[in-house]
């Protein structure tokens, strides 16, 4: 007998090995107060811990919205059953909120999961994939597992998305374009006229996906809301998750909108049954929950523009946010900034030699970030 074991597709190896980290923190604080209520925090005390602050996966700090979880509980009862295999009531409240027909929706399991599903309606071995870089890094892992080429356009001066230069990288093999706005991790975003501009230049047979995770968090007037721009356009879709601004990471629910043919294609690839009800049932209280969503994306903005102005203060230079985290272009001192954050207590995303991500959080923990922040440049002067 071999020793080989089974063999397995060769997409696979040009894809990063995924582990869990090798310590999980063991004082997570779970969510803050919603916002204008006080924290339940016991004082600090010299012999607990510190709460350890997750700033690295851009969650929401706020609990899950009014009526929520009464929904999702009164749901428990019925778990012995599949979900509703189309996700019924949450595409009926989609295609209402946002006037489109509900053959143009299409749910999956986080908007990661759509993604996933995007590759698997589009892209071939072979076929080319394009995007920005940096940006999600959900891009490069899926387009490798889909066996398709990775085509990655580097960010222009300002961390904004180069839209020239990724027309000019487009070719007949080109399958499928993301755009991501505001773009993660950079917090930029690409503006109406251009964003046309550059739609008018794709050929009509490429799917472009603006995949708006933070739409919720843009205050700028001169933002292109996805929906406005899908209704022209064939060959656009728009990608949305409940996951950020709604704050139900944890439910794994997404959604996209888009013309027939690509929704239908959509619904086809989706995993069948993988909208658990908890996550339909939760999806459709946080629409009915808009105003409460609303105030605390307020609550996150406010933070982000205290925020920002506090390291501008401290020296440091940053492009506007759009979204409900920030962008440190740190550079070489990138893992050095993370381990100084960790020693106190703050988790954030690290891409060492490019920069780092620090969600928004609650007002203690931009507190305590903004503390770490100014010692580094302190201690550690050079970026
Ligand atoms: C967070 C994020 C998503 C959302 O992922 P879910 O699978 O819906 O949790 C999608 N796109 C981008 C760019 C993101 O940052």
């Amino acid at each position: 007998m071999g020793e080989l074991g089974p063999k397995l597709r060769a997409a696979l190896e040009g894809v990063p090995a995924s582990r869990p980290p090798s310590r999980q923190p063991s004082r997570l604080s779970s969510s803050a107060g919603a916002p204008g209520t006080e924290a339940q925090q016991s004082p600090p005390q010299h012999s607990q811990p510190q709460p350890v602050y997750k700033l690295s996966a851009n969650e929401n700090p706020y609990p899950p919205l009014p009526g929520v979880i009464e929904r999702a509980v009164a749901g428990a009862q019925g778990i012995n059953r599949y979900p509703d295999l189309w996700c019924g009531e949450l595409t009926r409240e989609l295609a209402a909120r946002f006037d489109v027909p509900e053959s143009h929706i299409a749910t999956g399991t986080g908007s990661v999961g759509v993604t996933q599903q995007l590759l698997q309606i589009t892209a071939q071995p072979g076929d080319e994939v394009l995007y920005a870089w940096r940006s999600f890094e959900a891009y490069p892992v899926l387009t490798r597992i889909a066996g398709a080429r990775p085509v990655e356009v580097p960010l222009a001066a300002g961390e904004v998305h180069d839209l020239d230069a990724m027309a000019a990288a487009i070719t007949e093999r080109t399958r499928l374009i993301f755009v991501c706005n505001p773009n993660n991790p950079t917090g930029t975003i690409v503006r109406r006229a251009e964003l046309e501009r550059f739609l008018d230049r794709v050929p009509s047979d490429v799917l472009v996906v603006l995949d708006e995770a933070y739409i919720e968090f843009v205050e700028d007037e001169d933002f292109p809301d996805g929906i406005d721009v899908y209704r022209g356009r064939p060959n656009v879709c728009v990608l949305r998750t409940f996951s950020k601004a709604y704050g139900l990471a944890g439910m794994r629910v997404g959604f996209a909108v888009a013309h027939e043919p690509v929704a239908a294609a959509l619904r086809k690839t989706a995993v069948p049954f993988g909208v658990t009800q908890f996550a339909q049932d939760a999806a459709v209280a946080s629409l009915r929950a808009e105003a409460a969503m609303r105030e605390r994306v307020t609550a996150l903005t406010a933070e982000r523009a205290r925020v920002s102005a506090a390291l501008t203060g401290q020296g440091w230079a940053l492009e506007p946010s759009h979204a409900n985290f920030v962008w440190l272009r740190t550079g070489e001192r990138t893992d050095a900034l993370a381990e100084l954050c960790a020693h106190e207590g703050i988790l954030v995303r690290a891409f060492n030699g490019e920069g780092a991500r620090i969600s928004l959080g609650e007002p203690a923990a931009n507190d305590r970030f903004l503390y770490v922040a100014e010692r580094f440049r302190k201690e550690l002067p050079g970026v």
